[in-house]
Order: structure tokens, then C-alpha cells, then sequence
């Protein structure tokens, strides 16, 4: 008995000092998955715990970068580079978390009414090698001329992907076809990375990777748990004002496709990486959308999509989703939110 009270009075102490411990805010930066910067903001009792936990989160987003990777091999790895090297060979077996994202990307594709497609592969291919070649010797930048884009839009059909989840095996019908996870991977990986670490016991914390923001519940402040801070880049670089506005989230994911980071300029005018595979040309209408909802990797593919279509097709379409914000800022600069968007904004506007 007497053994009992004082394991009882220890288990009691125990979860006194747990509620008295401090925590100190802390934030790591680092390189090396989906070719951007990765920044994680946390709470912890030390530095080596911070630490601890960032070397996991960064283990756990390199495996799924590793995985959509279209240009490297990795030993011992089957990735999309595999599966595009094997179009109209054979079937690939690849890690059920790959057949995950691909069914995931599949369902956005009609979803979106094909606006994020994953098969475009071929065409996005020319236009990155235009871009990278216009980047490096803008005096003879130009643009992929029609018949090259067409051509290469006949192995874009989504249902020449042919997915066995049985036997975890990946091909693709269409040997002219490869595919380019870059819509939809960044958030698919965090999303699949926060549930990760929500589910071993983290309940606090902010992964950004390159812009794709996902939190994991609110952070500590003065009066209990408060919302994370979260900026949208002002598209406009030469404006002084670095960020368009912030807004404030707990346990969602925020992401924006911009045309302000990755383009080269033609002729004086600029062309973007995300591609109309209705007209196979960028898609200029806007500098900036951004959407807020709670699973990051719907987020990132609706991004995508929404950049794509026209600003009446996205508000209609955003507004019959459940869950689901947008903010859309125009060639001339306006910025148009859909309804429920004010309710996360820091600063009430007018109207
Ligand atoms: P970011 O790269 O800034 O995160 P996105 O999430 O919009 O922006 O992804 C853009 C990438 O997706 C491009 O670099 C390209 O690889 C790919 N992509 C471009 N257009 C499409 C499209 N219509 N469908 C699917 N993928 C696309
Ligand atoms: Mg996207």
C-alpha cells in the first residue's frame, strides 16, 4: 500500500513539473528536399530536442523527395524517374506511400477538371528546358514553338497511368508520357509528415517547405495556445512591402503559387512554370494565389489548378468546396479573397 502512494505521489509530481516545464521557441533552416528552402519553427525544453526532431522531419521529407524526384536515380529507391524511364516498358513496384500520392494526384485531376495534371510531364519538360536555357543566356531566350508543345501534348492522358495497388506497381500505357509530381508533391509530403509527427505526440509546430506552410496546432503564448503567423508574399518585388498580408492559423496548411519566382522573360514578356494544359502555354492572369485549408497536399494541388482557371470559373469552383480559402492577386495588383478568407486575416479589411 505504502509502495503504491508513493508511486502514485511520483507519477503525481511528474506531471506537475511536465506542466511547469518551460518551453523555448526555436527555428532551423535547411537545403536539400524539393530544391528549396526548409524553415521549422517549434517549441521545445532544449536545443538538442529541437535538434532531435528536425534531424527526423528532414529524414522523413528527404525519403519522400527522394521518391518524386524526376531527374535522379537513388540506390535501392524505385521514384518517378524510374517510372518514367519505364513508360511503355513495364510495370514499376514502388513504395506504397508513392502509390498513395499517385492515386491522391489522380483524384485532383478530375477533381480540377484536368487543370493539375501529373501525366504533362513531356510538355512541362520543354518548357523547363526553354526556361533554364532563357535563364542562363537571356539574349537568346525564346519559346517552344506549337507544333514542338503539341506533339508532345499526345502523351498527356491521365488514364495512361495504370496504377496496381495490390501489387504496388506503377506503369505507365504511353511510352512518349512521363510524369512531373511538382503540383502536388511538396504538399502531399508535408501533409503526410505533419500526420506523422501529430500522431508520435507533437502538438505544436510550423513546417514550411519553400513556401507550402503547414502547422501543427497553434503555438504557446501568453494566454494558452494562439495562432501561428503566417505571411503571403507580396508578388509585386519592387513594392517596399514584403508581404501582401498575414494571416492567422492553427492546425492548417496555407500555399501559394506565384509566377513572381520561377520565369524567364521573352521579348519583354515573362513566362511562368505552371502550365494551361488547355492552351500549353503558362498561365498569366495572376501573380499570386494562395490557398488555405487543412490538408496541405489538397492545398498545394489546388493552388495549381486555381491558378489555372479564370477568376469567375476559381471563385465558384473555391466556393463549392468545403473547407477551402483562396486569395488572388491580378496582373494590375488586386487582391481578391474569397469569402471565408477575411475570417483568417490578422488585420480586418475594408471593403
Ligand atoms: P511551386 O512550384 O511554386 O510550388 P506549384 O505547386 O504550382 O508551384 O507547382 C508548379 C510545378 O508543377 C511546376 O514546376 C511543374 O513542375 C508542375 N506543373 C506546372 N503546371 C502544371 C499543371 N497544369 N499540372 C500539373 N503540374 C504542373
Ligand atoms: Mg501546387
Amino acid at each position: 500500500m505504502k509502495r503504491l502512494i508513493i508511486a502514485l505521489l511520483a507519477a503525481l509530481l511528474l506531471i506537475a513539473s511536465g506542466c511547469a516545464k518551460k518551453t523555448i521557441r526555436y527555428q532551423a533552416e535547411f537545403l536539400g528536399v524539393f530544391d528549396t528552402v526548409t524553415t521549422i519553427v517549434g517549441f521545445s525544453e532544449s536545443k538538442e530536442e529541437f535538434t532531435a526532431l528536425v534531424g527526423r522531419i528532414k529524414d522523413k521529407l528527404t525519403e519522400y523527395h527522394r521518391l518524386c524526384d524526376i531527374y535522379h536515380s537513388y540506390e535501392g529507391i524505385n521514384n518517378i524517374k524510374t517510372i518514367n524511364d519505364n513508360a511503355g516498358i513495364a510495370p514499376v513496384k514502388v513504395d506504397k506511400e508513392l502509390i498513395s500520392l499517385l492515386l491522391f494526384a489522380k483524384k485532383q485531376y478530375y477533381a480540377t477538371d484536368g487543370k493539375t495534371n501529373i501525366a504533362l510531364g513531356s510538355v512541362l519538360r520543354i518548357w523547363h528546358d526553354y526556361r533554364e536555357k532563357g535563364i542562363s543566356d537571356p539574349l537568346s531566350a525564346e519559346l517552344p514553338s506549337r507544333k514542338l508543345l503539341e506533339q508532345a501534348a499526345r502523351h498527356t492522358d491521365i488514364e495512361d497511368i495504370i496504377i496496381d495497388t495490390k501489387a504496388s506497381t506503377v506503369y505507365l500505357s504511353d511510352s512518349g508520357m512521363s510524369l512531373d509530381v511538382g503540383a502536388v508533391a511538396k504538399g502531399y509530403a508535408i501533409e503526410r509528415t505533419a500526420r506523422y509527427f501529430e500522431g508520435d505526440g507533437v502538438s505544436s509546430l510550423l513546417l514550411d517547405v519553400g513556401g507550402n506552410v503547414r502547422a501543427i496546432g497553434g503555438k504557446p503564448g501568453k494566454n494558452g495556445m494562439e495562432p501561428w503567423n503566417i505571411g503571403i508574399k507580396n508578388p509585386d518585388k519592387e513594392s517596399k512591402d514584403t508581404e501582401l498580408c498575414s494571416v492567422l492559423i492553427s492546425g492548417y496548411s496555407v500555399v501559394s503559387s506565384g509566377s513572381y519566382e520561377r520565369y524567364y522573360t521573352v521579348n519583354g514578356t515573362r513566362y511562368n512554370h505552371i502550365i494551361d494544359p488547355s492552351t500549353l502555354m503558362p498561365a498569366s492572369q495572376f501573380t499570386d494565389l494562395t490557398i488555405i485549408c487543412r490538408d496541405s497536399g489538397l492545398a498545394d494541388a489546388l493552388s495549381t489548378a486555381v491558378f489555372i482557371m479564370p477568376l469567375e470559373m476559381g471563385k465558384k469552383f473555391v466556393e463549392g468546396l468545403n473547407g477551402v480559402e483562396a486569395l488572388w492577386v491580378t496582373g494590375t495588383g488586386e487582391v481578391i479573397y474569397s469569402k471565408g478568407f477575411k475570417s483568417f486575416l490578422k488585420v480586418t479589411i475594408k471593403e
